[in-house]
């Protein structure tokens, strides 16, 4: 038997094979008084997943079974947990540890939290209280999650399981910066990269108010999507003098491309006001781009970050898409060995509009 003492997912077994996972069966941390078993019932791919696998970021943990955009149902809830009951559909994203207690964590800021713990490839620290220091978190590629109930979100009844997966992740990557940095009536939003993230960036960007979303994309091929998701404006960095007509009109830029090959900073930071924000989601392999100070003189831009984003804003996101009626652009494939090296292949060659979802776990894992 699979559960509750083991987890079954789909590995991870080397860089050289990133592509064709394999089945892996492993241990859980020990059950703690705060945690949720999940049953999980769909997984978004997400870019973070293609950079770890292939070793983009690093020496990953291996074998590793990844996904960080998990719904599922609650199967078994510890004593202390408050809010979530056994049956509930409940989702996990990238993150499933912090340490509680410091400032930010009692600041909506756990996403920040020097003991973060990630969803998968995450290591438990020393004084783990549930006894789990030292185990590899595993992420959502997999029959079950347990998960700590902070990190744990009960979804609203009107998003659909394959549709809210995303959110988990690419969704509350792109709705974090854009209310931290003033996104709303009056505002011109511009958003780089219609990928997973972007094209959530898009759709956010017009819910919250902002006056114009401009849409910034290499080609054209994509133009008529980020219309039809709201964008008012359409930018294709391959025309020359692309950036002339919008220069210094935009308020915040959120850059959501995962490479930077061809970035042309510069260019970009041109379109922002006196003090724009430039904040930076897209965590591309390598160095990164080069930031020249003199190229921020002439407006004076705020070049950031964010990581994530906080329980609180992800539960302000999901009621804002179930008002709103926002929802990704998906493509499903069955859970499975091969449908998972398929979803990663994909996602890495860009040519997934906008976002995968793995579906079928009952198949692949049973009842
Ligand atoms: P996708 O592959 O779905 O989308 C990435 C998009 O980036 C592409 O569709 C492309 O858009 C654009 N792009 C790629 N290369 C370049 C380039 N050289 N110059 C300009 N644009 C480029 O990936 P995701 O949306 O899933 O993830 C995006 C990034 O965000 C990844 O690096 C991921 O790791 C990171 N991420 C960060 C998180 C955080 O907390 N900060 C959390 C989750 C993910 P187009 O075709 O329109 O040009």
């Amino acid at each position: 038997m699979v559960y509750p003492d083991t987890f079954k997912g789909f590995a991870v077994e080397s860089y050289e094979t990133w592509a064709s996972p394999k089945e892996f069966e492993y241990k859980p941390k020990p059950f703690g008084s705060y945690d949720i078993d999940i049953k999980i019932s769909a997984c978004g791919v997400c870019g973070s997943d293609v950079h770890t696998v292939r070793g983009g970021w690093g020496d990953a943990r291996l074998p590793l079974v990844v996904g960080h955009e998990i719904i599922g149902t609650a199967i078994k809830v510890g004593d202390k947990v408050s809010g979530i009951k056994v049956g509930d559909r409940v989702g996990v994203g990238a993150q499933i540890g912090s340490c509680m207690n410091c400032d930010d964590c009692k600041n909506d800021n756990e996403a920040y939290c020097e003991q973060r713990v990630g969803t998968y490839g995450g290591v438990y620290p020393v004084d783990n209280v549930d006894g789990a220091a030292g185990v590899v978190t595993q992420g959502g590629y997999a029959s079950h999650i347990r998960a700590h109930e902070q990190f744990t979100f009960k979804i609203p009844d009107v998003l659909e399981t394959h549709l809210v997966a995303p959110m988990m992740c690419a969704g509350i990557t792109t709705y974090s910066p854009l209310v931290r940095n003033g996104c709303g009536p009056g505002k011109t939003v511009g958003i780089i990269g219609i990928g997973g993230l972007g094209h959530f960036g898009i759709q956010w960007a017009k819910a919250l108010g902002a006056d114009t979303v401009v849409a910034i994309s290499r080609s054209d091929s994509k133009k008529q999507d980020a219309l039809k998701l709201g964008a008012d404006v359409f930018l294709a960095t391959e025309k020359k003098g692309w950036n002339g007509e919008y220069k210094r009109k935009l308020d915040l830029i959120v850059n959501c491309a995962n490479s930077t090959d061809g970035f042309a900073l510069g260019e970009y930071l041109s379109l922002l006001k006196t003090h724009g924000r430039f904040i930076n989601v897209g965590l591309p392999e390598g160095d990164g781009y080069k930031i020249n100070p003199m190229s921020l003189l002439s407006n004076g831009v705020l070049i950031g970050t964010t990581h994530i984003g906080s329980k609180t804003e992800i539960l302000e996101m999901l009621d804002l898409a179930a008002e709103k009626g926002i929802r990704p652009w998906v493509t499903t494939i069955p859970v499975s060995a091969a449908g998972c090296g398929e979803a990663l292949e994909k996602c890495y060659q860009n040519k997934v509009r906008y976002r995968i979802t793995l579906v079928d776990f009952d198949k692949a894992f049973g009842n």
